[in-house]
């Protein structure tokens, strides 16, 4: 029934430095904070954004994903 697929990996773009690294995330803990490893800036959600996957990444949060955000 459920068909949906939660995607655990996410490309974080950093807006600083433009830099681009793939980070898992896990099911049950937001990621709050965000170091780059490029730059060393520390990311942090936008307003209204649980986490910094979801306000940098190229994929949600898999809550964000498990709430019903359609992909595709
Ligand atoms: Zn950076």
């Amino acid at each position: 029934m459920a068909t949906g697929i939660v995607k655990y990996f996410s490309g974080i773009t950093c807006p600083a430095c433009s830099g681009r690294e793939t980070e898992k995330m896990s099911f049950d803990a937001c990621a709050l904070f965000y170091d780059c490893p490029g730059c060393g800036m520390r990311l942090k959600p936008k307003p209204g954004d649980c986490c910094v996957f979801c306000s940098y990444g190229s994929v949600k949060s898999p809550l964000v994903q498990a709430a019903g955000d359609r992909i595709g």
